[in-house]
């Protein structure tokens, strides 16, 4: 999608801090980091939403989360990490790109559901 941010990344039409990218997959750094480890995989494919994933994306979602561990301890994520995709305007999805966050570094983060 043209007007795409994420697209744009992609594309290499707008600059960003690249960690991986295979023929279906690309994974850089998040421009306002929540944490000292903060990265994002976005498909290549041009998804809004997780609501927009069908049957046809079962293995695209499949090596975005088999790579998830693995980069994230590349990134000195090496005792765990949380993943967060937002979703929608409940979800406070911002762009508009299907995006996996991936959150972490030494310090245990902040809970994050609150119950009751
Ligand atoms: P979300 O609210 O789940 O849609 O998250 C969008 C994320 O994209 C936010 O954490 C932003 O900081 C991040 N972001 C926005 N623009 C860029 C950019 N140019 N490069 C890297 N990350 C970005
Ligand atoms: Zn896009």
């Amino acid at each position: 999608m043209s007007t795409c941010l994420f697209c744009k990344i992609i594309k290499g039409e707008i600059p960003s801090s690249k960690i991986y990218e295979d023929d279906d997959i690309f994974v850089f750094n998040d421009i306002n980091p929540a944490a000292p480890v903060h990265f994002l995989i976005i498909p290549k494919l041009h998804i809004a939403t997780l609501t927009d994933v069908e049957d046809v994306n079962r293995d695209l979602l499949g090596n975005m989360l088999l790579l998830t561990p693995r980069l994230a301890e590349a990134q000195g994520c090496t005792n765990g990490f949380r993943t967060i995709v937002n979703t929608g305007h409940v979800g406070g999805q911002e762009v508009l790109h299907l995006h996996m966050h991936i959150i972490g570094g030494d310090e245990r983060l902040p809970v994050m559901i609150h119950h009751g």
